[in-house]
């Protein structure tokens, strides 16, 4: 596949001419090429936005949520061949790319589509001072999305809808790593009527054409998910050019099982929330803490359901866990199993690579378990983001916590417990920006959604997301 960037309603090869290799992780081998835009490609696309955004700007909010709605459509539309294109460049299951993300892809066009129709902002009357302030929600002009490799277009969507149904023109970059859907989101927002100049896509290297993104003087605000280091990157180059940021970046997240836990949904649902998208999402609770009355049946029956668990080509129907994503990040996972022993863990199961059959050079790893005795560990410390978590029991609420926001993150939490007023104690006191009780990944587009310490700065979701790719401004009236 020759993936092409998305600029002024055109499919455009990059002006340098330089491309870059595209792979697919289920075999290890080069499928198509991508551009590896320059700052020109980028300076057209913002050229081509900020054309496009005196018109786009005083659309109607039911004309753009018309338009959205038709994109959301099309992608429900094209369900088959979006996840089978998700597949191959991430090398996740088919049946987790069509059952998740892109579902929700098609959602968070159809959310936000819905959500501008119902935006509104505030007035305040000044009581004895015969005065009224009412607060007006402009765009904010040309906005800047970048985006991970992990659900690709689950992520892409997320930005772009708020983006575009608040009136902005955007500049978006997928991963590199995974570019593909966001090439066929284009010709999705194409088809559906969406003006031309008011998403480009550039495609690229974060280094450059993320970079250039980032600095461009004329792009006002850069809602960007992905690695902490690159948020603080993001941020160090964005902050003196005062525009707006949103930083969705990494996580550590604990998953805290108490023994009164409903232990028949917990278990499954730790399985999922250990390993669904090969442990790559950023919300997977990758530090397992259980009340020590439960952990020894827990340990026993966890590495029984992980064992049974198969590693295999994501086309196969019967795969749970396909293709890492990449060559270099299979080696990064692997590294931290490599370091159990050292750290003082111990590995229970899993840390071995897997050679599928006819896939034998595909970036497979087997779920790993690692039993650990501190949370100072590297293990617990840093964020492996693959299929590999670690295991550890706690003797008290007040300890269970302490390990909890033992951590520079604060993404999510997962809490097993049928004690309310311990669920309400905790969920207060962790620091997180999202504490799910008893459930894991349930998600309501409405809700505020980000991170704490090093997870990010700001909130995407429902009315937060409309808010910040929107520039408030009081108007206040004396009569
Ligand atoms: P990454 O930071 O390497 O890259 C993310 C995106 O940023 C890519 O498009 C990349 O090209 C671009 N980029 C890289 N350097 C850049 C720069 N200097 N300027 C501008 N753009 C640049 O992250 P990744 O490896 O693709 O994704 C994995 C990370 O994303 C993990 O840490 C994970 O926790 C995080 N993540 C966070 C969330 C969340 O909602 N908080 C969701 C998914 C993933």
């Amino acid at each position: 596949m020759t993936i092409q960037n998305y600029i002024n309603g055109e499919f455009l090869d990059p002006i340098s001419g330089e491309w870059l290799d595209n792979y697919e992780p289920a075999v290890g081998e080069i499928y198509g090429k991508i551009p590896n835009s320059s700052e020109d490609d980028v300076a057209l696309g913002v050229d081509a936005a900020e054309k496009a955004f005196s018109h786009w700007s005083s659309t109607s909010q039911q004309e753009r949520s018309k338009i959205l709605a038709t994109i959301a459509d099309l992608i429900e539309a094209s369900l088959d061949e979006l996840a089978k294109a998700e597949s191959k460049d991430n090398g996740k299951p088919v049946s987790l790319a069509k059952s998740v993300d892109i579902p929700r892809a098609a959602s968070n066009f159809r959310f936000f589509s819905q959500a501008i129709t119902q935006f509104s902002s505030e007035s305040h009357e000044s009581t004895g001072q015969n005065a009224i302030n009412f607060t007006l929600r402009k765009p904010l002009g040309v906005v800047g999305c970048i985006s991970p490799w992990n659900l690709p277009l689950y992520l892409f969507t997320w930005k772009i809808a708020p983006a575009l149904a608040a009136g902005n023109c955007v500049i978006a970059k997928p991963s590199e790593v995974t570019p593909a859907t966001a090439f066929l989101l284009s010709k999705i927002c194409a088809k559906a009527g969406l003006p031309k100049g008011v998403l480009n896509v550039v495609h690229g290297l974060g280094q450059t054409a993320g970079q250039t993104i980032v600095a461009h003087p004329s792009i006002k605000a850069i809602s960007f998910t992905g690695g902490t280091a690159t948020g603080a990157a993001i941020a160090k180059t964005a902050a003196p050019l005062f525009k707006k940021l949103s930083l969705e970046l990494g996580g550590k997240n604990p998953n805290i099982i108490f023994a009164d836990c409903d232990y028949d949904k917990m278990l499954p649902t730790t399985l999922k929330s250990s390993f669904a998208n090969q442990g790559q999402i950023c919300l997977c609770g990758s530090r397992i803490f259980i009340e020590r009355p439960l952990y020894e049946k827990f340990k026993v029956d966890f590495i029984t359901k992980v064992k049974q668990l198969v590693v295999g080509h994501p086309e196969d129907t019967t795969t749970d866990l396909g293709a890492l994503v990449s060559k270099e990040h299979l080696e990064k996972v692997q590294g931290y199993i490599d370091k159990a022993e050292k750290e003082g863990g111990k590995l229970l199961t899993g840390g071995k690579k897997v050679n599928v059959h006819k896939a034998e050079n595909g970036y497979y790893l087997e779920p790993t378990i690692i039993e650990v005795t501190s949370n100072a560990c590297v293990l617990n410390q840093e964020e492996i983001f693959g299929p590999v978590v670690t295991i550890m029991p706690f003797d008290t609420e007040e300890e269970a916590l302490a390990l909890a926001n033992d951590s520079r993150y604060g993404l999510s939490a997962t809490l097993w417990t049928n004690d309310l007023n311990r669920s309400m104690r905790l969920s207060s006191a962790i620091e997180a920006g999202i504490v799910w009780v008893n459930t894991w990944m349930m998600r309501d587009l409405r809700t505020p959604f980000g991170g704490m310490k090093d997870s990010g700065v700001g909130r995407e979701g429902g009315l937060e997301a409309l808010r910040f790719f929107t520039e408030p401004k009081n108007v206040c009236i004396s009569y």
